[in-house]
């Protein structure tokens, strides 16, 4: 699993600049035409850039030859090449902002469209993923989503700075060096040394900076980590009084991250401060020169060429300027790239699906000696052999952690064994389609996770294409209809308003809907009220007949109601049998049993109701 390594450096980068832009490229070439408009623009934009100083040149030079005419300084003339200076100078601003804002617009255009296809991709990936992927190390959701916005905002600036900052300004410099060397190839030699200090430097700054960028974001990632942790988790927080602690927690986090910016910032103004020097150095020189070169008379060379190379200098250094930032940007792009992509190219990750479909699905299930480790390491199914027969209610009990759940996940297909054989009416799980097996199954989970979204649509899930009438049918028989109809917007009100019982009805009324072969019941009744655990059993009582049931309760009343039952322990089957058979039984089973009858005061209840 590719994670963001604190402690690594540039140099272990997956991609180089040129990998970088080789994966970008895919993303941009749906914008080839924007992209050809735009840099037409730049290269027109460019062009523009260096009137200023052809203009300022020519004025000069026309003005001093004004003040040395024989025949005397005439205002007449003055005017009129002032007013031919102004018009030309006015006029190209305004044609330049005309293509700076086209240029701009269309960059920015390729940039948004861009961060959205990637955002679109990486979502996408996500989706297909298999549930290993989602208890891997490093794949939280708040880290995961650190990475996705990382990646997308990073790599869609490098388009835009390769587009809309760098292209411009570096096409900009070149034809300003073209035009220096060919007034004066001297000058032009000396405004050409400058750029390799500039470089030189850049470099440098790279290497200061190497690993505090990457340092920098580990902390980021984590404080996000920590924050949507503590919102997850304010309850308990709050209950323990535990504000103080995790404010603490927050704070040295808060502080490190302080420590790794100002360092990263005080790094970055230093070179900054020594280029600004050496960009005021080449200025200082090319004044010297050309002046030098003014006063000896060297052909060509005016008053006007003083003015003239002073303002392409400018915009010789101006990108060179930008290097860093870019080169920082750039160095961004590689480490976030790294992460984003890796989530892309994660091929190992998406689930797998076999092609086999029936029409009818009858529900016999088989485990054969099966193995299973969680991602995490946690060894939760040791040689495992049960069968789960077709239209018969198979209940599962076993301690806390004893395996339940994980069987469930693994006849959903959501993870793989690491060995042993699970079939499905005689055939393998892993050649059926994945899709199909899923649409043949419902599951009603201990907290199902509503949506933010009114009742309607969450019931709705069950089976987008139902109509009004079954969605309040489901309802009906989900004992959750006239709750609903008593709420100010009935079926449109929003389904995250309601209690932890209710919503766990809305659940059970998707798999109304849905309507499959077999369902899955994890402890379904677990979070509601005696009397709604009542309707619930009636509702699921009813929903039982002629479809294959696994149920996973504590409720020693679903347990007995059950046609078979597996007692598991530590992953594997300790006892299984008819409810009767397997209390004679004894052992594990017998002593759940009798504990969860005790826990319920059995006798006095029973004293009580006499
Ligand atoms: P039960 O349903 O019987 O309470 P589970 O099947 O949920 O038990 O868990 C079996 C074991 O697997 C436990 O030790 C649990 O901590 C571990 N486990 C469950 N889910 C995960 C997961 N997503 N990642 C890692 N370990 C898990």
């Amino acid at each position: 699993m590719t994670t963001i390594n604190n402690s690594s450096t540039h140099k272990s980068s997956k991609f180089g600049i040129v990998g970088l832009l080789r994966r970008l490229l895919p993303f941009v070439l749906p914008y080839r035409w924007l992209l050809v408009v735009t840099l037409v623009l730049t290269f027109a934009g460019s062009l523009m850039a260096q009137v200023n100083a052809v203009v300022l040149d020519r004025a000069v030079d026309a003005i001093n030859a004004m003040l040395h005419r024989e025949d005397g300084f005439d205002w007449g003339d003055a005017a009129k090449l002032l007013a031919i200076v102004s018009a030309v100078l006015l006029g190209k601003e305004l044609l330049a902002a005309v293509v700076t804002f086209g240029q701009r617009i269309f960059g920015e255009k390729i940039r948004i469209n861009v961060s959205r296809d990637l955002s679109l991709k990486v979502v996408d990936r996500i989706l297909q993923f298999r549930m290993a992927f989602f208890s891997a190390d490093g794949n939280e959701p708040g880290k995961l989503q650190t990475r996705i916005d990382r990646g997308v905002m990073s790599l869609s600036n490098t388009v835009k700075n390769f587009f809309i900052d760098i292209l411009p300004l570096f096409t900009s410099a070149v034809m300003a060096l073209v035009l220096m060397f060919a007034a004066n190839v001297y000058v032009g030699l000396v405004a050409l040394a400058v750029i390799p200090v500039y470089f030189v430097i850049t470099a440098r700054q790279g290497v200061r900076m190497k690993g505090w960028r990457r340092r920098v974001f580990g902390t980021h990632q984590a404080l996000n980590h920590g924050i949507m942790n503590i919102l997850e988790s304010i309850t308990v927080i709050k209950s323990f009084n535990r504000e103080q602690a995790e404010a603490d927690k927050q704070a040295k986090l808060q502080n490190d991250s302080t420590a790794q910016q100002m360092q990263t910032r005080r790094i970055s103004f230093l070179f900054e401060g020594l280029k600004t020097f050496v960009e005021q150095i080449g200025t200082v020189l090319i004044i010297i020169l050309t002046a030098y070169l003014v006063l000896i008379d060297y052909p060509g060379m005016t008053i006007g060429k003083i003015m003239y190379h002073v303002l392409l200098f400018s915009n010789v250094s101006a990108p060179i300027r930008q290097l860093h930032r870019i080169y920082d940007d750039l160095n961004d792009a590689l480490v976030y790239a790294e992460g984003f992509f890796g989530i892309l190219d994660n091929e190992g990750d998406v689930e797998t699906s076999g092609q086999h479909k029936t029409e009818q699905v009858h529900g016999d299930f088989e485990l054969r000696n099966v193995e299973f480790t969680y991602p995490g390491g946690t060894h939760a199914i040791r040689d495992l052999t049960m069968q789960i027969p077709a239209g018969k209610t198979t209940a599962l009990v076993g301690l806390s952690g004893a395996g339940k759940s994980t069987i469930v996940n693994l006849l959903d297909k959501f993870y793989s064994p690491d060995s042993g054989h699970i079939a499905l009416d005689g055939v393998p799980l892993e050649e059926w389609d994945t899709e199909h097996l899923r649409d043949n199954i419902g599951l009603v989970l201990q907290k199902n996770h509503i949506f933010s979204g009114s009742i309607d649509e969450n019931i709705r899930y069950g089976n987008p294409s139902a109509t009004t009438e079954q969605v309040r049918e489901a309802a009906r028989q989900a004992y959750i209809y006239d709750q609903i109809m008593q709420l100010p917007d009935g079926f449109e009100s929003n389904a995250l308003q309601l209690s932890g019982g209710q919503q766990q009805r809305i659940a059970i009324a998707r798999m109304f809907l849905k309507n499959p072969p077999i369902i899955f019941l994890d402890e379904p009744t677990a979070s509601l009220d005696a009397i709604a655990t009542e309707q619930i059993k009636a509702s699921i009582d009813a929903i039982k007949q002629g479809r294959t049931v696994i149920v996973i309760s504590h409720n020693i009343g679903q347990i007995i109601d059950s046609d078979y039952i597996y007692v598991l322990d530590t992953g594997h089957v300790a006892q299984h049998g008819t409810p009767k058979d397997v209390y004679r039984q004894g052992g594990l089973y017998k002593e759940i049993f009798d504990a969860s009858a005790r826990s319920m005061n059995a006798d006095k209840i029973a004293n009580t109701m006499a």
